[in-house]
């Protein structure tokens, strides 16, 4: 499975914003954007300054590479999700975040389970989980109203489990998910409306980017 393993602070000072990537981390002064608010690498300073991104285009890029960035998905796999959401009745750029939001790995760091979506994908990845009383490793498979997300038996004995009730009660699950941390499971009440998802994020923009 390809994933991106490069530091991801780099793509914050890519994008030229915090994307909040990392967790706590993202929120003190060890955070790389407040050190370096400027692209990475030799020409970084200058390159930020000198492209100043007018265009249609670079803008329709940028929205695109930062919700890809920020949940974590390559170029192919988001495409397929642009694909998916054409499909469905309804606006595109709305349904097409909503796939995004119904990720496994993404459900796992909206229940407050984990401080990022990197950490929460390799949880789905180790097999910790099972949706509907099956063992599911796939970090992308999408969550559908009525499912019911649980902890495997032998995984609650894992020392990182067996503290999760006690520091996933410090946050909020999302609305749209009934989080039970007496059982380690959740159920997904309905999709994510607009409002529920990160409000600085612009779909539309996306849409008009593969509809070129
Ligand atoms: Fe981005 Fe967080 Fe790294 Fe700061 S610490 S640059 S917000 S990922």
């Amino acid at each position: 499975m390809a994933r991106y393993t490069d530091s991801v602070c780099k793509l914050c000072r890519r994008e030229g914003e915090k994307l909040f990537l990392k967790g706590e981390r993202c929120f003190s002064p060890k955070c790389a954007f407040e050190r370096r608010a400027y692209a990475p690498g030799q020409h970084g300073k200058t390159a930020q300054g000198a492209n100043k991104r007018t265009s249609d285009y670079a803008r329709q890029l940028r929205a695109k590479q930062k919700v890809r960035r920020i949940y974590g998905i390559l170029e192919s796999q988001f495409r397929r999700y642009f694909g998916m959401a054409i499909k469905v009745p309804g606006v595109t750029g709305l349904t097409m975040l909503q796939i995004l939001e119904t990720r496994l790995d993404n459900v796992v760091f909206r229940l407050g389970y984990t401080a990022n979506r990197a950490q929460a994908r390799q949880m789905v990845a180790h097999g910790h989980f099972m949706v509907n009383g099956k063992k599911t490793n796939i970090p992308s498979a999408v969550f559908k109203p009525g499912d019911v997300i649980s902890v495997r038996e032998e995984s609650k004995k894992n020392g990182f489990f067996k503290d999760l009730a006690e520091v996933a009660e410090k946050t909020n699950a999302a609305m749209w998910l009934e989080r039970d941390l007496k059982n380690m499971s959740a159920r997904m009440l309905r999709l994510p409306e607009r409002g529920e998802i990160d409000g600085n994020l612009n779909e539309q923009l996306i849409v008009e980017y593969y509809s070129r």
